[in-house]
């Protein structure tokens, strides 16, 4: 049996966090009243002319270039016909062969492993209204009674994104869209609210047989909006086109609906007998020129991007990428560690406690980073205490679990619970001198050359203390003791 290979391409749209839509001065909103937001363009009115907005093409250019695209000089707005009844004009303003932007790449990471896909192009479009199907089994389309449009939406300024089909697996590919859907967050142009359906992808896979180059009839899995849904959907549509293939059949162009009850995927339309969105440049719109010197002001002022401060934070704080990845790839964990730095911890140790006990109690608690139970500077405050031997690592950890627990400072734990380091020699000989009774046969076994057992000692003195000894003087103790 020959061995297969997915590949993997997306599409990602993405609605912008204008003031206005894209083609009339209609405000873009959330949550306000159903059609309260509109005007004869969006509403196309017969000879109600669109204009186009000039923040979203910032906006669009300044995720253009954060995936290293060419900003095109010329631009062609096309209308792609269709009917729909979220779509009053039965046309969408959209671009087609003259894009805002073709020719970059992402970097991601998936494993601490970067990989590199290509884009394809990030071009402009305007989006459709909203359907709200109610009444009968309103949760499918078919299955209920009738519908509602709401026109606040139709006209919103979208951007669609499309790889190249570069991208190896399902976990590739969520990994790809959480992180791309970071980086439009943090160049502030949209929240990307899952929820509102701000974000929506298609996935197009194939198969091929390993290591060759060439590419199979892909089919395509429309409108996903969870990540997860998305990498199950993969998951099942990748063994099922192998299995048509080992059986000697072919794959069918099609689009695909996943169902995350049942984990398959079935066909919902063919690709051969989609639409004819004939395509022409719409007439009311000039070629819209882009002046490269606004595109190097845009440029000049993009915000620090993830891949950009991973980088700096290997540099800055002598992280291993990996490390780097974990701290630097969100803009909310990048700054909380900054801040522990800043109010003078050591990079690395602040490295160590931000990744591992700041980190599992976001998880545990279910926040985001900056919106733990302890902030930066109670953190920082932690690391030098440790650093400085005033607390053992093991204490320390304690002392974190109680900074959640009572919301108190670090000192005010350390003093209340009794958890400083035992630095204090008298103090540790006792406790030394105890275990070397109680442990006979290591003892013996230490004085006969077996110079591992030492550790096995020391954990017992550490446990003897409630992990608070200083681990260095308990090992020049122990030491002293069995060889003197
Ligand atoms: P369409 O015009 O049907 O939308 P495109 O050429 O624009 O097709 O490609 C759409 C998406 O499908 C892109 O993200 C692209 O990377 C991906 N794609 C194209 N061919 C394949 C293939 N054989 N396997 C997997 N993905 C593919
Ligand atoms: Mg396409
Ligand atoms: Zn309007």
């Amino acid at each position: 049996m020959s061995a297969w290979e997915p590949v993997i391409g997306l599409e990602m749209h993405v609605e912008l966090d204008t003031r206005t839509k894209m083609f009339c001065g209609c405000a873009v909103t959330k949550g306000d009243d159903p059609n309260s937001h509109t005007c004869p363009v969006c509403l196309a009115h017969p000879g109600a002319l669109p204009v186009v907005n000039q923040r979203a093409i910032e906006y669009a250019a300044r995720i253009a270039l954060a995936l290293h695209c060419t900003v095109q000089p010329r631009n062609i707005f096309h209308r792609k016909n269709y009917f729909y009844p979220d779509l009053p004009k039965a046309y969408q303003i959209s671009q087609y062969d003259e894009p805002l932007a073709t020719e970059g790449w992402f970097d991601y990471w998936v494993d601490g492993e970067t990989l590199r896909c290509r884009i394809n192009r990030v071009h402009m479009e305007e989006d459709a209204a909203k359907l709200i199907h109610a009444g009968g089994d309103a949760g499918r389309i078919a299955g209920s009674d009738y519908s509602m449009v709401d026109f606040n939406r139709g006209g919103t300024p979208l951007v669609e994104i499309v790889t190249e089909p570069d991208i190896p697996s399902p976990e590739a590919a969520r990994e790809l869209l959480q992180q791309l859907r970071n980086l439009v967050v943090e160049l502030g142009v949209s929240e990307c609210n899952m929820e509102e359906g701000q974000i929506r992808w298609d996935a197009n896979v194939s198969v091929r047989p390993e290591g060759s180059t060439g590419l199979g009839t892909r089919t395509e899995l429309k409108n996903m909006n969870s990540f997860r849904y998305l990498q199950q959907a993969l998951d099942a549509e990748i063994p099922r086109q192998i299995e048509v293939l080992e059986a000697g059949g072919t794959i069918a162009l099609e689009t695909l609906h996943f169902d995350p009850g049942t984990g398959t995927t079935t066909p919902l339309r063919s690709k051969e007998e989609a639409h004819d969105y004939r395509y022409f440049p719409e007439p009311d719109l000039v070629p819209l020129v882009i002046d490269p010197v606004w595109v190097e002001g845009l440029r000049a002022t993009q915000p620090e991007l993830p891949a950009a401060r991973v980088q700096r934070f290997t540099g800055q704080y002598g992280l291993s990428r990996a490390d780097a990845v974990v701290l630097g790839s969100s803009a909310s964990m990048a700054g909380f560690y900054e801040e522990v730095v800043a109010a003078g911890a050591a990079a690395k140790p602040a490295a160590n406690w931000t990744m591992g006990e700041y980190l599992a109690h976001l998880n545990a608690a279910g926040l985001e980073a900056g919106h733990g139970h302890v902030t930066a500077e109670r953190l920082a405050k932690l690391v030098k205490l440790v650093e400085g031997g005033t607390v053992s690592t093991s204490s320390g950890k304690e002392v974190f679990a109680l900074m959640i627990e009572e919301r108190a400072e670090p000192e005010a734990v350390v003093e209340k619970h009794g958890l400083g380091q035992i630095s204090d020699a008298p103090e540790l000989e006792t406790a030394v001198a105890r275990v070397i009774a109680g442990n006979p046969a290591q003892v013996e076994q230490y004085r006969g050359g077996k110079q591992q057992v030492l550790g096995f000692l020391v954990g017992q003195v550490m446990k003897a203390t409630g992990g608070r000894a200083n681990p260095q003087l308990v090992n020049e103790l122990l030491r002293a003791a069995l060889d003197g």
